[in-house]
């Protein structure tokens, strides 16, 4: 029995499905999940869109006139929608294939072996041997000011967009936060960002949080640094969101982008003996198993890294496990080994140990780093922004990390990902026989 129909219970779903469960997965929303109705699918559909408008101011060096693109919002929206529910359809019709049964309701546990859904037909009670909470998280709302959904928002409330804000103000300087800033300032909207440290993306390489702010600065972002918003104000016509140092900055719009709080409250977890931590987290163990070892939690319940792409592989090592894989193919999850990415302008993603990193721990390692300025594909595409950098061990020549700041930085960082997670050398890089002319030859650079 699954909770939650995202990327963790739909994986967990079809793999035990596949490997001969009996497969019920339970869900309030949209097959899909958050993923697909609020978070990954419609903010990079419109980010998409944004680095449309972008790329046009960059034709002219490309032998083309400039033109400026105009926004259709009717169509925007009509295109979000059909890429939404096209997800929703196939992820539904995969799981219905695998003989998954689907439940649209919502659960709480009765017992260490029940739940009860509230569906539209009214109470059902399902027993299960063995369950899955994948109920993922939603935005974390400040106590001193409720969204309002007009022009106080969560990242929720911004899909579809029904007009695009003239001018709006960002709380929050994570991934979430500066992909907004990008999304709103592709857009054309005057955007304005409360940085609560001196770098955006805290805890991130500082050269490429360097090139985002540079970036920001010069499409006219204002960065409000070492800042606290504290207070807002609405009015008629738009906010003023006020800050603990003074200062204030007036738009049409705010926007929430400070964390998220995990889906555990009203689950009656107690009452299946689930115990959760000080911050609503399921803690589970290497396999995914909760303090309970019929019931497992997967996906950003858990506490671990929020990605999807995260969640889906804790799916599926879930399913793995509770059909007993285990013993004979498993290898565990090692959330250090986990590539993510920031769909901004450029694009930054990055894998395995970081430079900081290795500094607090003592650990030799040798960096080697090639800008894309120095790759034809990088000047063909008229868009040398950004670098590639490789993370070594200076023994063994084993890949350990790396970051890239760029054009599609999110697609090239799988190959350093495949070398973090293989244990493969910087000579299997440069000994690969790679396209030319690619930015991938940046990488084979770096390497050598
Ligand atoms: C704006 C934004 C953009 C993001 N972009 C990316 C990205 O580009 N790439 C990436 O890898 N990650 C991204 N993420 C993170 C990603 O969305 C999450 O990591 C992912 O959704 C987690 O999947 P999940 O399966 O844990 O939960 P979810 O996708 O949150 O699904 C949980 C499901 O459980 C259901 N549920 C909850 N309680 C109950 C109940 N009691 N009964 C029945 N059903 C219930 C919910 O309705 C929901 O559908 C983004 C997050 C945000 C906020």
């Amino acid at each position: 029995m699954i909770i939650g129909g995202g990327p963790a219970g739909n994986q967990a779903a079809t793999y035990a499905a596949r490997l001969g469960a009996e497969v019920v997965m339970i869900e309030r929303d949209v097959v899909g999940g958050a993923a697909h109705l609020w978070d990954c699918i419609p903010s990079k559909t419109m980010i998409a869109t944004g680095g449309a408008i972008s790329f046009s101011h960059r034709i002219g060096g490309m032998g083309l006139a400039e033109t400026t693109p105009t926004v259709d919002i009717e169509s925007l929206n009509r295109r979000i929608s059909g890429i939404k529910d096209h997800m929703r359809d196939d992820t539904t019709e995969l799981l219905t294939s695998q003989g998954v049964e689907i439940v649209l309701g919502t659960a709480r546990f009765t017992s260490p072996h029940s739940v009860s859904v509230a569906t539209a037909e009214g109470e059902r009670v399902i027993k299960f041997d063995s369950a899955l909470v994948a109920t993922g998280t939603r935005p974390r709302i400040p106590d001193w000011c409720q969204p309002d959904g007009d022009r106080i928002l969560t990242t929720r409330d911004c899909y579809p967009p029904r007009v695009f804000p003239e001018s709006v103000t960002v709380i929050g300087s994570g991934v979430t936060g500066v992909e907004f800033v990008h999304m709103f300032a592709s857009f054309g909207a005057d955007v304005s960002l409360v940085v609560s440290r001196q770098q955006v993306l805290p805890g991130k390489d500082p050269e490429a949080a360097a090139i985002l702010e540079d970036n920001f600065l010069s499409r006219g972002v204002r960065l409000l640094k070492g800042a606290r918003a504290t207070e807002i104000e609405r009015s008629d016509d738009g906010v003023v969101v006020r800050c603990d140092d003074g200062r204030q900055v007036r738009s049409t719009h705010a926007v929430f982008a400070i964390g998220s709080v995990p889906n555990t409250d009203g689950l009656d977890l107690a009452a299946a003996g689930v115990e959760v931590d000080g911050g609503g987290y399921i803690p589970i163990n290497h396999h995914c198993v909760t303090n309970q070892s019929h019931i497992y939690a997967a996906g950003d319940v858990s506490g671990k890294l929020p990605l999807s792409s995260v969640a889906s592989v804790q799916g599926r090592k879930v399913a793995e496990h509770v059909m007993g894989l285990h013993t004979v193919e498993h290898r565990h999850l090692d959330y250090d080994k986990a590539a993510s990415a920031i769909f901004t302008e450029p694009e930054i993603a990055d894998v395995g140990l970081a430079e900081a990193e290795a500094f607090a721990l003592g650990r030799k390692i040798r960096v080697t780093k090639v800008p894309f300025a120095t790759t034809p594909k990088a000047l063909i595409n008229n868009d040398p922004r950004g670098f590639v950098k490789i993370i070594s061990d200076p023994a063994t020549g084993v890949v350990l990390g790396g970051s890239i700041v760029g054009q599609h930085a999110a697609e090239l960082i799988s190959v350093i990902a495949l070398a973090v997670t293989a244990n493969l050398t910087v000579t299997d890089i440069v000994e690969s026989l790679l396209v030319h002319p690619a930015l991938a030859e940046a990488l084979a650079q770096a390497a050598e």
